[in-house]
């Protein structure tokens, strides 16, 4: 139960719970198995203790959503009218539950308060929009010059397999749960190990809804276990990820050996491009909410500065004074602008590339440092740190940090911005800033990127897509794109000649 929240503490009792949910029933893992996660921000405290799914677990996890597509549980193929209800209910729900929800997120990924709030409004937005397209999945039709009949229908995919990661928990499982629902698909989701108890929340409240038992099913456990089996069983129809690029090539291997259906959403590494003639306030207010939101823990993180000569030193100098005023803290107090990363490894990888860089001889800007002292000591705290002079093909430049490491590169001409913003291995986001907009457009044609802004650099929304070029993943999500993610075309051929013997049997038939 949640009572009132005082600044700077949470009301929610921990620890926090995430028990498997599989066919309607919450459960134990088979053998009894646990594990914890900490909470980032203070490791003395449990987060939440969460069962560790097994085989076993996975497998009956997967036998029930199996059960209930083939089974056509509670009508769930056919009648949009209950899917879209259940969606609208779970959004609905959400927003009533919103401040718990938006605890759990901050407890266990560390976001501050501040971003929590609107993640949670964000995700019951996601689960709206697919309530309203639950009912307009329509198919096509034509008619050839001999009177036959074309009908392309659409239809679920069937069992679908979604394993999520932790830095968006909520919204990013809505972009699978809610298109997959309105699909028809019937769910086996595996959460983050990290952000476990946020996927149960949502999962338990979607159970106080109509939805039939075993439509949606939960089971929290190892990736290289319960996700693993997600990847390669025959009774998963598709599989949905986002995670990193690496995990991603690894499934795409296994998913092969089975010609599975598998969409990925994977790592970033994005350029934001800003011309020597940009509003300077406005593209240094972009580019510090793009570079530090969550920590850098954002696969569209505009972690490449990429600055015209012209306008470098003084967009240096404003996103240094707006870097530096960042308030840095515990995630509950609602001042707080930026939490811990988190976990040790992830702080760890980060101090590295920060040596990295000072090794290198790139310019430290501004942080560097691990933060120390009072209400530091518990976490994983890393100062927001910006290095300019960066080699863009360096490991700086190129490799996905996921934290608040940010490197600077100039540019002389719109050839070589493109250039540099292009020559990496992602393509998932980009930015662009200038006043001469067919420039802004020419450049956001030249990039490979997914998305590209222009004038902005968080936009998100929900009608829209998301997803990436190059190993940045394959499939969109959001949007009509990210329903039809979820369906397969079928073809129904029908005869219009009503001919005993069509002239092509004459290839076969003699007489
Ligand atoms: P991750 O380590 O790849 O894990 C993602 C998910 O995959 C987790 O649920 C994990 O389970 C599971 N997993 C791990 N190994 C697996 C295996 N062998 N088989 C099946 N599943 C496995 O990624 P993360 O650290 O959670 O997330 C951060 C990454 O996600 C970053 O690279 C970020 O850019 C990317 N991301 C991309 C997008 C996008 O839209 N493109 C959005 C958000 C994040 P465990 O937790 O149990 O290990």
């Amino acid at each position: 139960m949640t009572s009132q929240r005082a600044d700077g503490q949470y009301s929610i009792e921990l620890p926090l719970s995430c028990p498997l949910l599989i066919d309607g029933e919450e459960g134990a893992a088979t053998g009894g198995g646990e594990f914890q996660r900490e909470n980032p921000a203070n490791t003395r405290e449990v987060a939440t203790v969460a069962a560790r799914g097994t085989l076993e677990d996975a497998r009956a996890g997967i036998a029930a959503a199996r059960r209930a597509f083939d089974s056509n549980a509670g009508n769930w193929l056919n009648n949009y009218k209950l899917r879209e209800q259940v969606l609208f209910r779970t959004a609905q729900l959400m927003r009533e539950n919103s401040d718990r929800l938006a605890q759990v997120v901050s407890l266990e990924v560390g976001m501050p308060m501040r971003q929590a709030v609107p993640h949670i409004a964000a995700a019951a937005d996601i689960f709206e929009f697919y309530a309203g397209l639950a009912g307009k999945i329509y198919g096509e039709s034509f008619t050839l010059p001999n009177g036959s009949l074309i009908n392309l229908v659409k239809e679920p995919v069937g069992v679908v397999g979604l394993i999520t990661p932790w830095n968006f928990p909520l919204t990013q499982t809505a972009r699978k749960v809610a298109p997959a629902l309105a699909a028809g698909c019937t769910i086996v989701l595996k959460p983050a190990s990290y952000t476990p108890a946020a996927a149960y929340e949502l999962v338990r409240l979607m159970h106080e809804t109509d939805i039939p038992a075993g439509v949606l099913n939960l089971v929290p456990g190892p990736g290289t276990v319960v996700g693993s089996e997600l990847v390669t069983s025959r009774d998963i129809d598709k599989l949905s990820f986002t995670g990193e690029t690496g995990t991603g090539k690894m499934i795409a291997a296994q998913a092969a050996t089975e010609v599975k259906r598998i969409s990925l959403e994977l790592g970033g590494k994005a350029p934001y491009l800003i011309f020597d003639d940009a509003d300077v306030e406005a593209a240094s207010q972009a580019a510090v909410f793009g570079m530090f939101r969550n920590a850098g823990q954002a696969c569209g993180a505009t972690t490449r500065l990429l600055l015209e000569d012209g306008i470098h030193d003084q967009v240096l100098e404003r996103i240094t004074q707006l870097t530096r005023a960042i308030e840095v803290g515990n995630p509950a107090a609602n001042s707080t602008d930026m939490g811990p990363v988190i976990s040790a490894s992830q702080e760890q990888v980060v101090q590295e590339y920060i040596k990295f860089g000072m090794d290198a001889g790139f310019e430290l800007v501004t942080g560097g440092n691990k933060l120390q002292g009072d209400g530091y000591n518990d976490g994983y705290y890393v100062e927001p740190t910006i290095f300019d002079g960066v080699d863009n093909s360096s490991r700086l430049g190129q490799e996905e940090i996921f934290g608040p490491v940010v490197a600077v590169t100039t540019f002389r001409d719109e050839a070589e911005a493109v250039e540099l913003a292009n020559a990496v291995d992602f393509g998932l986001v980009a930015g662009v800033w200038s006043a001469d907009y067919p420039r802004a457009m020419r450049v956001a044609r030249g990039i490979r990127a997914g998305t590209v802004w222009i004038w902005d650099n968080y936009a998100q929304p929900v009608e829209g897509i998301w997803g990436g070029y190059k190993q940045s993943g394959m499939g969109r999500e959001l949007g009509y794109h990210g329903l039809e993610d979820f369906l397969e075309v079928k073809q129904i051929f029908t005869d219009g000649t009503g001919l005993t013997s069509k002239p092509p049997y004459g290839q076969v038939i003699k007489g």
